[in-house]
């Protein structure tokens, strides 16, 4: 059984980026709405006992969909937190941590502004629904993909930092059809020590 995740920070916390309402829609009912489809696919099939990640990278058809959606958003919500606690000295700190996540996206993209503008550029681009993501390959490089529907990097071997929903519940309510602006407007609420911490969770795993 799965349940639906907390989130670090309350509803109205990621405003004006992001607004109570899409909040609410987005993670009490999109995302529980996936929890709940996962749980009755799966009980009594060989899925019923498997972490998410092994779920996603065996099952296909509506199981993947769903459980795909619930890994994704997972990842997603706990990468946030509200912009007047996200000072820009907190980025600082992360950047000047040395082999940290901040180093190799100056490493493998230029700079963390050539990085933001190819992320926004590829979610700004990805046609229909998906999501963007910034992944470390099997060699440590990092990348940006694009992946469709409930798509995750693990199906293709990536290992997962940093994605962006581009599904349009994610920000019709607050930015219509502007998808552009809403993706340049989530850079000052991502939480970059998480971000971190994925980053050297991943390399400590090898
Ligand atoms: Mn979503």
């Amino acid at each position: 059984m799965f349940t639906l995740i907390k989130l670090p920070y309350a509803l109205d916390a990621l405003q004006p980026v992001i607004s109570e309402q899409t909040l609410s829609f987005h993670y009490g009912k999109h995302l529980q709405a996936y929890v709940d489809n996962l749980n009755k696919l799966i009980a009594g099939t060989d899925f019923e006992n498997m972490p998410l990640e092994e779920i996603v990278s065996k099952s296909s058809g509506a199981i993947f969909n769903n459980a795909g959606q619930v890994l994704n958003h997972n990842m997603y919500f706990t990468q946030f937190m509200g912009m007047q606690e996200n000072s820009p000295s907190k980025l600082e700190g992360v950047a000047r941590s040395a082999g940290g996540v901040c180093q190799a996206i100056t490493r493998d993209f230029g700079s963390l502004e050539n990085f933001k503008q190819e992320f926004e550029q590829k979610g700004t681009t990805l046609f229909g629904s998906g999501w963007v993501w910034l992944s470390a390959d099997k060699e440590g490089k990092l990348v940006i993909t694009q992946e469709q529907n409930a798509n995750n990097p693990i199906t293709k071997g990536l290992k997962p930092l940093l994605t962006i929903d581009v599904w349009e519940h994610a920000y019709y309510l607050d930015y219509q059809n502007r998808r552009a602006a809403h993706l340049q407007a989530l850079w000052s609420i991502i939480n970059w020590e998480e971000i971190e911490r994925r980053y050297v969770a991943v390399n400590d795993k090898g």
